[in-house]
């Protein structure tokens, strides 16, 4: 199985080599020359195996160049560190509704499930590319997938982590989370600014191609940890085909029955994994895209223009606080028939003018398969005091802009369906907007709001969060955007 760009499909790469190079060269992104086909007897012999070995038999129809006993291996390693026996467990809400938790790994944000197995992954291709130097990832966050990142890839073997966040601009907790970050190949830095600066300073020390000479002749090179990396994508397909099996073993469901999933989408990462287990074969009626009042998703799939030029909203889910979704691009190039040479023009267009509109034909194909709903602030903190008040299940922001969207689709589809509701953070990493949806008064730090969740709900915290309490700051830097190419020269010369 190769793999190709979405801006030339005249490139033919492994997976190790799209893995170790993460971007094509063109700006693309890296796709499968194909997809490979899942049959009922494949997902049956599924429904007995534990997460991890889901994962492997998943991931080997991709990634041909990798040994079963590889994947075997790094998936036993990777989601050994979830509390749960499954990386991905459900959690029955009523008659047609389960919410996937996917937060019980050791950061508590479904970033994990993919984090956690990527190290594997690149330090395996670095070695199947013959590639000698060393990687040094660096990563500009706003929040969840700094700290996942820095568990990922502390001290695995070859690799250095340097994660840059905007001072102002991540809560109490995720702060904390990183500040006290633990490992001898990590480094944490504040940068004065918002994310824009701190990500526009990570990417101009990655465009500077003197700078790049400088590292390589110390034996280092740089890679990132973002969404747009197949390594990152691939593990979170293999979710949704555990949760139809998990669904199975329920006996909720019937093989070949079709199911939807409604996804808290940000970057379109996650609701991309579901787009691709459909096409696999999975059998899934709807995939419902759930957006919070920063809604450039919502409009692109009810009217075909993808307009960036908007106010930017910071909110209560800020993990999609987004006005690029860059994985969207792999939508439309299967949607436009794998058109490279369309592909590069409307994203020319959306780098110039902040907008594109794609032809009819590939809205009436996503028209098909995608629902679109966004949630505004209000919204988000009510359903998360309804679902308290009526199940008495904790969820987060994230998951309750979701699940309040999946109200609007059953309401305008008049749809009875199964579906999956893809529970993305642990309530805990947001308790100051999740106590207010349980109309609790808002006093206080990150830490004391933790106690007070706990106290008011009697739902425990996740064990890594509570341990916060006395937690050693090892990281307490901040810089301006200017300096943050000496940092990173700091920490690997
Ligand atoms: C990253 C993230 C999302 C958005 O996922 P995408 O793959 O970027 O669409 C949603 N919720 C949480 C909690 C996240 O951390």
């Amino acid at each position: 199985m190769n793999y190709r760009s979405t801006r030339d499909t005249k490139l033919s790469l492994t997976a190790a080599e799209v893995i170790a190079r993460g971007l094509s060269r063109e700006g693309g992104l890296f796709v499968p020359e194909s997809i490979p086909q899942i049959s009922s007897e494949f997902l049956s012999s599924l429904v007995d195996l534990p997460y991890a070995e889901r994962s492997a038999a998943v991931m080997k129809l991709f990634l041909s160049d990798f040994t079963e006993d590889e994947l075997a291996q790094y998936t036993k390693a990777a989601y050994k560190n979830f509390d749960t026996e499954s990386a991905a467990p459900l959690h029955r809400l009523d008659e047609n509704t389960s919410f996937m938790e996917l937060w019980h790994g050791p950061t508590c944000a479904f970033k994990d499930i993919a984090l956690q197995i990527l190290p594997y992954l690149l330090t395996a291709s670095l070695r199947k590319t013959n590639e000698s130097k060393k990687v040094c990832i660096l990563v500009a966050t706003s929040g969840d997938t700094g700290k996942a990142a820095l568990e990922g890839f502390r001290d695995v073997e070859g690799t250095a982590i340097l994660v840059f966040y905007p001072r102002d601009g991540v809560s109490d907790v995720q702060k904390l989370q990183m500040q006290s970050q633990q490992g001898n190949n990590v480094s944490v830095c504040g940068v004065e600014g918002n994310f824009d600066d701190a990500q526009t300073g990570v990417k101009q020390i990655f465009s500077d191609p003197v700078y790049a000479e400088k590292l390589a002749g110390k034996g280092w090179f740089l890679s990132s940890a973002n969404s747009i990396n197949w390594g990152r994508l691939l593990p979170q397909v293999v979710y949704y085909i555990s949760a139809y099996c998990d669904l199975l073993k329920e006996g909720k469901i019937t093989m070949g029955e079709k199911i939807s999933f409604c996804v808290p989408t940000g970057n379109f990462g996650d609701i991309l994994a579901g787009y691709y287990a459909k096409q696999m074969g999975l059998p899934v009626k709807r995939l419902i895209c759930a957006s919070n009042s920063n809604d450039v998703l919502t409009e692109f799939f009810h009217t075909g223009m993808y307009n960036r030029n908007r106010p930017f909203f910071t909110t209560v889910s800020p993990s999609m606080d987004i006005l690029i979704s860059s994985n969207l691009e792999r939508l439309l190039f299967d949607a436009s028939g794998k058109d490279a040479a369309y592909i590069t023009s409307i994203m020319d267009q959306l780098k110039k003018t902040g907008c594109y509109t794609v032809t009819p034909e590939i809205r009436e194909k996503l028209d098909s398969l995608f629902y679109a709903g966004c949630c505004d602030e209000d919204g988000t903190k009510a359903q998360i005091g309804k679902v308290w008040s009526e199940r008495h299940y904790l969820m987060d922001t994230h998951t309750a802009v979701a699940h309040q969207v999946l109200g609007q689709y059953r309401e305008a589809e008049n749809a009875s369906e199964q579906v999956v509701v893809v529970s993305t953070a642990s309530p805990y990493k947001f308790c100051g907007a999740v106590l207010e949806g349980l109309g609790q008064k808002v006093s206080g730090d990150g830490l004391t709001e933790i106690a007070e969740l706990e106290a008011y709900t009697g739902v425990p915290a996740p064990k890594p969060l509570s341990a916060l309490r006395g937690a050693k700051v090892r990281f307490s830097a901040s810089v301006e955007k200017e300096q943050m190419e000496k940092v990173v020269s700091d920490f690997l010369m």
